[in-house]
């Protein structure tokens, strides 16, 4: 009988844990020219996709992260034309976007061309709707050369980045921030995934300073991702619009409304606002970031 393999989650380990996921079949290896990649299915969590180690999507919650990542931003714009993904290979963010029908252009800008490849063929769920939707581009590059060099201008960033290690290091830069602020058209907003703070508080701690060094309002918001260990994850929050994430629930609600009322399996206009309401030790956390 072949050996039971078993994949461990390694981002963690040099706070001496791992998680690791029973592989049901391996669906994809490779070593890409940026990162390791591999797709496998697991009894629980179904396909489940890791780069250098880190859990990226899961089949059974990922719904979770590319809902709040998406429509917390635009239901708080509320009239976004222009929209950016950074990274996002597996394109179920952009599936999200593009269920608003205000948003009449979205370009996603991710480095690694193995990720999309794949993820047409086991994701197609994700990538069927979106590469058939006209409003949408996507773009092979890196997201620090993009944002840095673009005319182009956005209401809405979106930052769906793997961890800051690799060519996802260069994400959680002044640098890239600054650049990132340069793209934004009036009012818009720049949403990062910005880790698991009870793990990685220094992670968050460090874009909101530089955040709040760049705009008027650094923050974040949260949500609770099984796959992503550690309870709450955080997505950071920057604007100049310090009005942007407290947009009272019912005018979220007939944004939705407007919307469509399009289903969704987490994000709700009263989970939207109960998103910013932060669990002491996070708002500790962000409040250590630096003053401006
Ligand atoms: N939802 C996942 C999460 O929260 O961890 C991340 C989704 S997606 C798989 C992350 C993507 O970021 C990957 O496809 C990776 O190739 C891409 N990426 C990493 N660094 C990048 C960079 N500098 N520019 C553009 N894309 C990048």
């Amino acid at each position: 009988m072949a050996e039971e393999r078993w994949i461990a989650e390694t981002l963690f380990e040099e706070l001496g844990f791992r998680l690791t996921f029973k592989v049901d079949k391996v669906l994809y290896e490779v070593q890409t020219k940026h990162q390791h990649l591999v797709l496998f299915q697991n009894p629980f969590f179904g396909k489940m996709l890791m780069l250098d180690g880190a859990t990226q999507i899961t089949k059974k919650d990922e719904f979770i992260y590319q809902e709040m990542m998406s429509h917390t931003p635009l239901f708080a714009h509320g009239n976004a034309r222009d929209v950016l993904i950074i990274g996002g290979g597996d394109c179920g963010i952009a599936e999200e976007v593009l269920k608003h029908k205000t948003v009449r252009r979205l370009t996603q800008v991710e480095i690694d061309p193995a990720v999309i490849e794949f993820s047409k063929e086991h994701f197609s769920e994700f990538t069927k709707p979106v590469f058939a939707d006209k409003r949408f581009e996507s773009v092979i590059d890196d997201g620090m050369k993009y944002v840095a060099r673009t005319e182009r201008r956005f209401d809405v960033i979106i930052v769906d980045s793997t961890d800051p290690q690799g060519p996802g290091k260069v994400l959680f830069s002044r640098r890239f921030y600054a650049a990132c602020k340069r793209c934004l058209n009036k009012g818009g907003v720049l949403v990062t995934q910005n880790g698991v703070p009870i793990f990685q508080p220094s992670e968050l701690t460090s874009s909101v300073t530089k955040f709040r060094k760049l705009f008027a309002d650094g923050f974040c918001y949260v949500a609770a991702i099984p796959t992503y260990l550690g309870g709450h994850m955080a997505m950071g929050w920057a604007t100049d619009n310090k009005k942007l994430r407290q947009v009272p629930t019912k005018t979220i609600a007939a944004r939705y409304r407007k919307a469509g009322s399009f289903p969704t399996k987490y994000w709700t206009p009263e989970v939207h606002a109960a998103a910013f309401a932060l669990p002491r030790f996070i708002a500790e956390t962000v409040a250590k970031a630096a003053r401006a």
